[in-house]
């Protein structure tokens, strides 16, 4: 008889959106003249850029003559995207990363799940409370945690790192070493981020203690002030213990098109067993490499014209997040985030818990948003409001919350 893996079980079922979606199919449905306006999207509404679609036409065209046609792609994905990155995303920044230490996938969310197959099931990992659910998930799913305890909603063998409003959302350095640290900056679901030289404190805490940083920058396009780090890889030694996942979903709309990647940098070894072979080794065994279609769109976003015209859909959302920000704080709300990042986390007024928030401002505004508590026991209280809508519902939902 076959056995299935036991540590599924383990997982909680993922009620949040789902939830989410059934209360507010409910409200639509005993209010069918009321519009709803959604703040609590996680995925772009902009269409693609027109350098991005112009460079899919033509390699699509490719694709259609036998002289031009490709057939699979590299696993690691192709040089002409490799190359266009290390030189934009990170030779222009000072960070000295190679083409060959740069691997094409579908995306972020796959790379933080697959990357745990290169390490053991005896590592530590730490992780922030709140979180984005796929590093704790993948982690439950591997073996690499004990069971949730429903006392305090965490995973047994997990060390959490709280994010809260008086560590500023940047988790303090562990009194106990963890094995693999989880970071993502700027933040969701908190939309705070974290210092260059803050991020230097962890970068030199893993090389003292021997740990690696799984560091997730899918948010980097948003950064708006100086003194915070695009990549990791701007901390001097952070090539030794930190491996960065990047995305093409947030900074130019690719959420649907699918394209990211991941850098595993030849120095970060251990032992003798070079990181960047693994990574190598998993993805040519387990994955046939990113479309080339997608990853001439991809190339297309380091052209001159396609950084202008995906710069203008950050602007776009920034300015949502900028409207969001003000009008909650004139309002007298207590909000964070939404400076570097397209997420706004706003403190529920009056002690209310994130979902009787949730209610309340489904009910009373018809605005939707996603409660705190759902990314994690430390996001209680809490409630993310997010940039990626249109400017007129943003700017009517946030009119409607400033009325309550
Ligand atoms: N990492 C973080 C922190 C995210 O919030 C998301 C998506 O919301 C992802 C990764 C997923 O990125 P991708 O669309 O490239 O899979």
């Amino acid at each position: 008889m076959f056995q299935i893996n036991e540590n599924y079980v383990k997982l909680q079922g993922s009620y949040l959106f789902s939830t989410i979606a059934s209360k507010v199919a409910a409200y639509a449905a005993a209010n069918p003249r009321r519009e709803i306006l959604r703040l609590g999207i996680g995925d772009v509404t902009l269409p693609l850029a027109p350098a991005v679609i112009k460079a899919m036409h033509d390699a699509v065209d490719e694709m259609a003559r036998q002289e031009t046609f490709r057939g699979y792609a590299p696993e690691h994905g192709y040089d002409f995207l490799r190359e266009a990155i290390s030189r934009v995303d990170y030779r222009s920044r000072g960070a000295d990363v190679d083409p060959d230490e740069i691997f094409i996938s579908d995306g972020a969310k796959s790379d933080s799940g697959n990357i745990g197959d290169i390490f053991g099931l005896q590592n530590r990992i730490a992780v922030c409370d709140p979180v984005y659910p796929v590093y704790l998930d993948t982690n439950v799913m591997g073996g690499r945690t004990g069971c949730m305890n429903p006392a305090d909603g965490r995973y047994e063998g997990v060390i959490y790192l709280p994010c809260t409003e008086e560590n500023g959302f940047v988790p303090q350095l562990p009194e106990e070493a963890p094995d693999i640290i989880y970071l993502c900056f700027p933040n969701n679901p908190t939309g705070m981020t974290i210092q260059k030289a803050e991020l230097q404190k962890w970068v030199d805490y893993a090389l003292e203690h021997g740990s690696v940083i799984i560091y997730d920058a899918a948010y980097e396009a948003y950064i708006r002030e100086d003194g915070i780090a695009h990549t990791i890889y701007e901390c001097a030694g952070a090539k030794k213990c930190a491996i960065e996942l990047r995305s093409f979903s947030k900074n130019a709309g690719f959420t649907g098109t699918r394209l990211g990647f991941t850098v595993v940098p030849r120095e970060l070894r251990c032992g003798d067993i070079s990181l960047n072979d693994l990574w190598e080794r998993r993805q040519s065994t387990k994955f046939n490499g990113a479309p080339y279609i997608v990853q001439r769109a991809g190339e297309a976003v380091y052209s001159e014209e396609g950084r202008r015209q995906t710069k203008e859909q950050v602007d776009y959302y920034m300015r949502n997040a900028a409207c969001i920000l003000d009008g909650l704080k004139s309002a007298g709300y207590t909000v964070y985030g939404g400076v570097n990042a397209p997420y706004i986390w706003m403190k529920t007024p009056g002690n209310m818990t994130s979902w009787e928030f949730f209610d309340h401002l489904l009910e009373e505004a018809a605005v939707v948003g996603t409660p705190g508590s759902g990314f994690g026991p430390a996001g209680e209280h809490f409630f993310r409001l997010t940039a990626f809508g249109s400017y007129e519902n943003t700017k009517a939902a946030v009119e409607r919350i400033c009325k309550l």
